[in-house]
């Protein structure tokens, strides 16, 4: 009776302390779940691959954690058609060595092949990856689940340093998912397959924790802005997903800083109408920044390496899917027969608990996998969209007034 008493005057202090409203607990019971889901579904120690079993627990804890703060699944699995415009065709030195130079570096000393993300986002692999360091700058959220390819590493290590350049002693950033070890699905996203996805808070007010949601309120517009900034200007970023609510914010305070129109509207999706624009909205990302790299040098490691690590068993041949938008009337059912497959298999190929599926959204297909899997496609990497020059050469970072874009060059 006193036990039974005393906890729930405990649970009412808790929900007291740390929940002032009703969506506050919600959104503490979600990164409850995310953390307990996070932990069941790392695979045991030492194992190699995920094998079945924790493919069982990460589809089991699927319902809890896919939903984020606003009850919406998580959606970063947007995969971009290849623009067939210009473009950097990337080289990796495993391109000039004979098949039988790489098949008996696989065999006698696999790390020195270096990183390789194989395949889509969204259905790939990685092989050789490394692991986000440590640092001062930055929090792991989930250090076994913070692999990538060693470009997309360094990418992420350069942005945070260029804000740190600007802004002397920031606070720490939290880092979330990259990749598992070897790749593969990891919940609750779509992506983050291939060590080339990244998810990242934004820069909030003091004492932020992570998945805490970006408002006009908390958001450090100078800091995430310079953030994104160096990302679109210093690295090669194939995308960023940030709700529409923050891009407005950040759009608007790089306006005001002198940051050129022209150049934030081909940048932004919001606001604008150009078409490809880097930074696009997908549900559930007010509380992070979703960010895929390219990484030319591993990228085409694997598609040299591809057919040799399949046939030595160093990976799993990765799904090929066909994208798919769901037409009102259409089920999981007519689409397996139009396309050969399993309700299943298209169930599992999109991490859905039901049968129910909703028009006009995006759904992988797999292909059937009689035969072997075609290679991955080469990668071109499209030039950075940079601003004009001068806008570039004059990047203060506390520039407050309202100075338009200053006409002359
Ligand atoms: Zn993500």
């Amino acid at each position: 009776m006193g036990r039974s008493t005393l906890l729930s005057v405990l649970c009412a202090l808790v929900l007291a302390g740390c929940a002032g409203s009703a969506p506050e607990a919600a959104r503490s019971k979600d990164r409850l779940l995310r953390v307990a889901a996070a932990v069941s579904a790392e695979p045991s120690a030492g194992a190699p691959a995920p094998g079945a079993a924790a493919e069982e627990a990460a589809d089991a804890h699927e319902h809890e954690d896919e939903v984020d703060e606003d009850g919406a699944e998580v959606d970063d699995g947007l995969e971009l058609p290849v623009d067939p415009g210009a473009g950097t065709r990337a080289h990796s030195p495993l391109t000039a060595m004979t098949e039988a130079q790489i098949e008996e570096l696989l065999a006698k000393d696999p790390a020195a092949l270096g990183p390789m993300s194989v395949g889509a986002t969204n259905a790939g692999a990685l092989f050789n990856g490394v692991r986000m360091p440590e640092s001062d700058r930055w929090e792991l959220v989930d250090p076994g689940h913070a692999w990538g390819t060693r470009e997309t590493i360094d990418a992420l290590d350069r942005a945070i340093a260029e804000v740190h350049r600007q802004f002397p002693g920031s606070p720490k950033l939290y880092i979330g998912h990259i990749s598992a070890r070897d790749g593969g699905r990891l919940s609750p996203h779509k992506s983050h397959q291939a060590g080339r996805d990244v998810d990242i808070s934004y820069f909030l007010d003091a004492r932020h924790r992570w998945y805490q949601r970006a408002t006009a309120a908390n958001l450090d517009r100078e800091r995430t802005w310079a953030f994104v900034r160096a990302l679109i200007t210093e690295t090669d970023v194939e995308l960023i997903l940030i709700d529409s609510s923050v891009q407005r914010l950040l759009k608007e305070h790089a306006l005001k800083i002198g940051e050129d129109k022209g150049w934030l509207d081909e940048v932004f999706q919001y606001g604008s109408r150009k078409p490809r624009p880097l930074i696009r909205h997908a549900r559930g990302h007010a509380n992070h920044i979703h960010i895929r790299f390219y990484s030319p040098v591993a990228q085409e490691s694997a598609v040299r390496a591809y057919p040799l690590l399949v046939k030595r068993g160093a990976i799993k041949p990765t799904a090929q899917y066909v994208r798919h938008t769901a037409k009102k009337g259409q089920t999981l059912g007519s689409l397996a027969r139009q396309y050969g497959t399993t309700v299943e298999a298209i169930k599992r190929a999109n991490g859905l608990r039901s049968t129910a599926i909703q028009a006009k959204r995006v759904y992988n297909i797999p292909r059937p996998s009689s035969g072997p899997a075609a290679p991955p496609k080469h990668v071109v990497v499209p030039p950075r969209r940079l601003p004009p020059p001068r806008a570039a050469e004059a990047s203060p970072p506390a520039r407050h007034d309202e100075a338009g874009p200053a006409m002359g060059g």
